[in-house]
């Protein structure tokens, strides 16, 4: 559920084309949460690659949680895959996986509203610099946030494995709110059910997260993180 007091109303903002949607629902990220973003984007500056390793390690708990519910309960299931497209001309790299998704819910909660556990003891170890922030963020649940190393904006849209669950989109920087709304769009990438995160990057990193050929080389090097076939798209030449 929804925590009390982080729902607020604020006039309908514009779509795209220009429509307001009533729809949409702004959030404040929890003051903990803020802080976890303006560490992780401090102290990991240097070492921006390991967002890669956390979105690709997030993609592979989702399929993992499936694999469980499809033995253990028969839940029908998508092919299980990761789906990578950098995107030089729209200046994007978007990580797909038809993993367990999230419910609206779980949009808020997850990435956002709810400090984890760990939270306090990574703002605590993180600010001793003979700690390592890179392994830190994936010890104490908070690599999500290591997307705004390279992103100035963060599109997350999923759909939960539940029979008939509706898709929502979750849309966000590291300043202090995000939005959440229904998504209209068809199926997602790769399948039915799953996670999308689609990285607005950041001008400085265009050239080196859109570009397929390096992109590749970090992917050969996360893949190590999971089990799960991972497929890079090249662009149409
Ligand atoms: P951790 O993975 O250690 O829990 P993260 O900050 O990486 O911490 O992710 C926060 C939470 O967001 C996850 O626990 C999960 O519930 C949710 N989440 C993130 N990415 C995905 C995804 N691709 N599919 C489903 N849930 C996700
Ligand atoms: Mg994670």
């Amino acid at each position: 559920p929804v925590i009390a007091g982080t729902l607020q109303d604020v006039p309908p903002p514009n779509q795209p084309d220009g429509t307001p949607t009533s729809t949409e629902q702004r959030f404040h990220y929890k003051a903990e949460t803020q802080r976890v973003m303006q560490l992780i984007v401090h102290s990991l500056y240097s070492n921006k690659d390991v967002f890669l390793r956390e979105l690709v390690s997030n993609a592979n708990d989702a399929l993992e949680k499936l694999r469980v519910l499809r033995l253990r309960e028969g839940v029908e299931a998508a092919e299980p895959a990761i789906r990578i497209r950098p995107d030089r001309h729209a200046k994007t790299l978007r990580i797909c996986d038809t993993g367990v998704g999230m419910t609206r819910d779980e949009l808020v909660n997850n990435l956002g509203t709810i400090a984890k556990s760990g939270t306090s003891q990574f703002l605590k170890q993180v600010r001793n610099a003979d700690n390592d922030a890179a392994t830190l963020i994936g010890m104490f649940g908070v690599g999500f946030y290591s997307a705004f190393l390279v992103s100035d904006r963060v599109e997350v849209v999923s759909r939960h494995f539940a029979a008939n669950s509706s898709q929502y989109r979750w849309l966000g920087s590291d300043l202090d709110a995000f939005t959440v709304s229904p998504d209209e769009a068809a199926d997602l990438d790769g399948g039915q059910h799953g996670t999308c995160v689609t990285l607005h990057l950041k001008h400085d990193d265009v050239d080196r997260y859109a570009d397929v050929e390096k992109v590749e080389q970090l992917v050969t090097k996360y893949s190590q993180f999971t089990e799960f076939p991972i497929y890079l798209y090249k662009p149409v030449t």
